[in-house]
């Protein structure tokens, strides 16, 4: 039977989108081929890709001053090609916002390429806000968020106005609100959190932004490079980009972005509200700062984990642990996830009380 799957990624997916890929797996299209088994450059394949690039746009409702990029290597790579491609290579100086682990490791990357002054920190206080008291001058190339803080269950539900370039790490939560993503001038994704299967990570970015840094970059790590050869500078991963075109072609078919977020906010009042009136659960986030994608809490009594654990695997409850650097529990709620999923979690953490 299918669990309730709470996992933090690689996570759930639509179930009709893991049952057409494993069908073109086996055969693409009725073509008598396997889609890992044809040139991305077939005529068979470039739709894909081509009508992957437009639908982000679409969703995003994003104009012709975006590209959309499908890449390998992750976030993390992003952390090291952002600051390549944006920073200038004299004297280049970023802001960063520090908000988790994740926006710790693109502070790391972009420390090796140039000055970066981290605006402002919530790390004392074990990164359980988003820190809101800070500014960012025109004096600097650019300055990166992370939206989302999947580890600490943490959100951007603002973005702050700046005066430079604004680059922001969406990876766990694209796709899951209707933010204004025109405001962004670089945002990406690893696939894994809330669109599709590891290996692929989408970059959107607005063309007039680069070729100002007068670095010369590897080409495979270069956004101008992948814009020209439209994401098939080299070989790219096949699968997930066409595992993701399925996922977001879902989205597209159930509502857009705008009726996820309501679904979304739905799944995320209702296990809140469990954990505000239980007694025995207290969430890990300031209350204003909440994700709605990623549900971080603690149960207070010790005495009661191990029923409380219990209980959940016994309803078929899947990858509702914290991450180890946490501990306690954590419940993604990302797009696929269904609210009955999360009303058998909150039942659970009613029977314990
Ligand atoms: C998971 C995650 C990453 C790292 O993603 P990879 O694709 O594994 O490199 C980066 N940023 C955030 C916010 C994440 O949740």
């Amino acid at each position: 039977m299918k669990k309730h799957n709470f996992s933090a990624g690689p996570c759930i997916l639509p179930q009709e989108v893991f049952q057409k890929s494993a069908e073109a797996i086996l055969d693409f299209n009725g073509i008598g081929l396997s889609l890992l088994e044809i040139s991305h450059r077939s005529k068979d394949f470039v739709p894909v890709m081509d009508e992957a690039r437009a639908i982000v746009k679409r969703l995003m409702k994003l104009g012709d001053e975006y590209e959309v990029l499908f890449l390998g290597g992750g976030a993390s790579l992003q952390f090291a090609m952002v600051p390549l491609n944006l920073m200038k290579s004299e004297n280049g100086k970023a802001a960063y916002l520090d908000t988790g682990t994740w926006a710790a490791g693109a502070i790391k990357e972009a420390k090796k390429l140039g000055t970066v002054d981290i605006v402002s920190s919530s790390k004392e206080d074990q990164y359980s806000y988003i820190p809101k008291d800070y500014k960012v001058g025109s004096d600097y190339d650019y300055f990166h968020c992370t939206s989302n803080n999947t580890i600490y269950g943490t959100q951007m539900h603002e973005f702050p106005e700046v005066d430079t370039v604004m680059v922001c790490d969406m990876s766990s939560d694209i796709f899951s609100n209707a933010r204004d993503y025109s405001k962004f001038d670089l945002m990406y994704a690893g696939a894994q959190k809330n669109m599709g299967p590891a290996g692929v990570t989408v970059v959107v970015v607005k063309k007039e932004i680069l070729g100002k840094t007068g670095r010369d970059i590897f080409s495979m790590l270069d956004y101008q490079k992948h814009i020209e050869k439209e994401s098939m500078y080299n070989t790219p991963p096949v699968f997930p980009v066409y595992a993701t075109l399925l996922t977001l072609q879902h989205l597209e078919n159930n509502g857009g972005i705008e009726a996820a977020e309501q679904r979304n906010i739905a799944k995320a009042k209702l296990i809140y509200d469990e954990i505000d009136r239980n007694p025995l659960f207290v969430g890990f986030a300031k209350k204003e700062d909440r994700s709605f994608m990623n549900v971080s809490f603690k149960i207070l009594d010790e005495n009661k984990k191990e029923a409380f654990d219990n209980a959940w695997k016994a309803a078929g409850i899947s990858g509702l642990n914290g991450h180890r650097s946490l501990g306690g529990y954590r419940a993604s709620l990302y797009n696929a996830l269904n609210i009955e999923s999360v009303q058998v979690l909150v039942d659970v953490m009613k029977s314990i009380s």
